[in-house]
């Protein structure tokens, strides 16, 4: 049990080196376990919030807190980003000056840092500090590293098992957001900390809004769907390394900063590339799955997963990449039965086939899912959602059905016509009554069903076939050539007219969402967040540390909502903390300030509007006669009139309304008992009275 002083310090240092005022679920109880010293496996989501739970109790501990971790080339952000809250931190790694190595033990020796980043490979060079009066804690992060069960099993990670034996009395704790339980176990056999308390946290991101698309038009979908977003940071995660560069280019040929990334380029290339993205250089990355570990950039907006990903823990460790900061952010996955087919090549032969085809199945049903997506992600790490989530394309668009008997019978009659021996290609194509090359050398055009679906598009047709696919009312034979074959239903959909239901496919539904929101595309312009964020990406190029550093996204909309003008209301915005407070707060506070004067002098401006009706009413003008002078409505003139009126100037007021019917206003006020609005006075007098009439009266009652 830790000691009630303990306990009572715990939330003010989290506000004072973090700035947050509260723990997320799981980080207090976690953080109390390493404090009393007892060995943890943290299991957190990707952006969970796992550094808070051993870089708090760093801050607390005597000694410094070891930190392993697996890429060398994150490691000077991790401790830029804790320098910059204040909190002393170093990173060792054997590329190192062996001058500036020793000046890192001397500075562990005299206690002058917190915590120590290292990469597992350099661990035997630190033997002259492993020992229990240096360190207080351990922690090992991506533990699952460590196993082979895991998806990023790392070789040197598997020595780490002898920290046990040279540090006995030492804390472990051990993070990841690898959920499934053979992973767990081998990392808790392997550390040698049977004992381990385990934390499961909750998988939901509830701030990261899920679609899936089909993949028709891919690239230009994307350009649409970034430039809907100007200036935010996101990753597009491809299959191919190939595809990677096809589609950076393709972007930048659109005027959009994207790079590619993957492990083919050299170092010093990936290097440069995910700097740049760190720091904003770069808006986006076309990467493989070898981008993202590590990369805590909390301001990644969005992800786009190009082709479908092989299995749910990893498409939910990328999507995890986005919205760290917990503000609304964007995972979008394009779905083709492409993709499917060439996962399931990928898997064959491969000695745990079985598993990964069940794992690529369970990522197909995802993609499929006519119900709340979410749900089905959060029960495949075992946790249920009982209501619907309200934030996938499900929830959001739920699936309108309509009798699709027809359409299937159509397919399903050229399938026969084909004797099952076409892929969905040129089914759809006989279907259309195509007349190209294979068509008409394999002899289609002749077939009696040739061209009885020409009536819809080729793309829809495809989203059709996915859905008869999904439905079971026919399916793909993966070892012939992924021909479309019949099924028991098939029969039962042509011979016995079973009903069909289908639902309308995307582009129909897309071109209704786009005629709804025809302004969705405006870029927010001169907004108090767009100033902000100019700032916060100057202090990093000032500073040389990424904008994400100085204040996450989180931080700078919470600035805009509450405009905090001074010290102290600056301090209790979230994200902010004692050294943030001291180094940037008087620059954003002078920027707050600085922007809502100049909002004030709009609107002094905007005061004048008021004033040039007043001089031409004085003149002796009509409404009407002073809305055309001023190109303006009569109602607006109206309710300038109504506002000098309120104001004390010297309006007749009596000229636009009269004294009967300021009266008919009043006893509608006694009986409706004064509603805030004036519909319901338009109501009760039977729309008879004009709503300027309406609202002069009432301003003349009111004063
Ligand atoms: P993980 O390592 O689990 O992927 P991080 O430790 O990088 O996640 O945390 C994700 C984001 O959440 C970071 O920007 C971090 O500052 C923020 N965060 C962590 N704890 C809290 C908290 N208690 N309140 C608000 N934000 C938090
Ligand atoms: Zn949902």
């Amino acid at each position: 049990m830790l000691s009630k002083e303990t306990q009572s310090i715990l939330i003010p240092t989290l506000k004072k080196y973090f700035g947050y005022d509260n723990f997320r679920e799981q980080q207090q109880a976690i953080i109390e376990s390493v404090l009393s010293k007892k060995d943890n496996l943290v299991i957190m989501p990707t952006g969970g919030g796992k550094s808070v739970c051993f870089q708090l109790p760093a801050l607390l501990f005597d000694g410094i807190t070891l930190v392993i971790s697996p890429l060398i080339a994150l490691m000077k952000d991790q401790v830029d980003g804790l320098t910059a809250n204040g909190i002393p931190a170093a990173f060792f790694n054997s590329s190192q000056l062996s001058s500036d190595q020793n000046g890192i033990f001397d500075k562990v020796i005299n206690s002058e840092i917190k915590l120590l980043y290292v990469a597992p490979e350099s661990l035997a060079l630190l033997s002259n500090i492993l020992n229990e009066k240096s360190i207080s804690c351990v922690a090992i992060d991506e533990a699952h590293c460590i196993s082979s069960w895991g998806h990023d099993f790392r070789p040197s990670y598997q020595q780490l098992g002898f920290l046990k034996q040279t540090l006995p009395n030492t804390p472990i704790i051990a993070l990841t957001a690898t959920a499934d339980k053979a992973t767990r176990q081998d990392i808790v056999d392997q550390l040698n900390i049977p004992n381990a308390t385990q934390f499961l946290a909750s998988f939901d991101r509830k701030n990261i809004e899920l679609e899936v698309r089909p993949a028709n038009d891919r690239v230009s979908q994307i350009i649409k769907f970034i430039n809907k977003k100007p200036n935010e940071a996101g990753i597009i995660y491809c299959l191919s390394r190939k595809s990677t560069e096809q589609l950076a280019l393709k972007l930048k040929q659109n005027g959009i900063k994207a790079m590619p990334y993957h492990a083919g380029l050299s170092f010093e290339e990936r290097t440069k590339t995910q700097e740049d993205f760190l720091f904003d250089k770069t808006q986006i990355i076309c990467a493989t799955t070898a981008f993202g570990m590590g990369i805590d950039k909390s301001n990644v907006r969005w992800v786009i997963h190009y082709n479908m990903p092989k299995n749910i823990e990893g498409y939910y460790q990328e999507i995890g990449r986005c919205g760290r900061d917990g503000v609304k952010a964007n995972a979008l996955l394009f779905h083709s039965y492409a993709d499917v087919i060439q996962l399931r090549n990928f898997a064959a032969g491969a000695s745990n086939e079985d598993i990964q085809l069940a794992k690529l199945e369970r990522m197909q049903q995802f993609s499929e899912a006519t119900a709340c997506r979410r749900k089905i992600l959060l029960s495949y790490f075992g946790e249920l959602l009982s209501e619907n989530c309200g934030n996938c394309d499900v929830c959001r668009n739920p699936p309108q059905f309509f009798n699709g008997t027809t359409i299937a019978q159509k397919a399903l009659s050229v399938i026969s016509r084909l004797k099952e021996s076409e892929a969905t290609g040129i089914v759809i194509d006989v279907l259309r009554g195509a007349h190209n090359a294979t068509i008409i050398d394999k002899g289609y055009d002749k077939l009696k069903s040739h061209g009885v679906g020409k009536d819809i598009s080729w793309r829809d047709w495809q989203q059709y076939i996915i859905q008869l696919i999904n439905q079971g009312i026919c399916e793909i034979a993966f070892h012939k050539n992924n021909a479309l074959q019949l099924t028991d239903f098939s029969q039962k959909v042509l011979f016995e007219n079973k009903q069909v239901n289908l639902t309308y496919p995307i582009s129909v539904i897309e071109q209704a969402v786009v005629e709804k929101e025809p302004k969705a595309t405006k870029a927010k312009k001169d907004t108090l967040f767009e100033r902000l964020r100019k700032l916060r990406h100057q202090i990093s190029l000032e500073e040389n540390i990424p904008a994400y550093l100085v204040f996450s996204d989180a931080s700078l909309k919470e600035m805009e909502r509450a405009r905090p003008m001074s010290k102290s209301d600056f301090l209790e915005i979230s994200g902010v903390g004692q050294r943030k407070l001291e180094v940037y707060g008087d620059e954003f506070i002078g920027e707050i300030i600085s922007f809502m004067g100049e909002k004030t002098e709009k609107k002094k401006k905007k005061g004048d509007t008021y004033q040039v009706t007043y001089e031409l009413y004085k003149e002796g003008l009509t409404i009407d006669e002073i809305a055309l002078k001023r190109n303006l409505s009569p109602t607006t003139i109206f309710s300038h009139l109504a506002k000098l009126y309120a104001d004390g100037k010297d309006i007749n007021i009596y000229d636009f309304v009269t004294a009967e019917e300021v009266e008919q206003v009043r006893k509608a006020k006694e009986a409706l008992e004064s509603p805030a609005t004036l519909k319901p006075y338009f109501d009760h007098l039977n729309a008879e009275m004009e709503y300027f009439k309406i609202r002069l009266a009432l301003m003349i009652l009111n004063s």
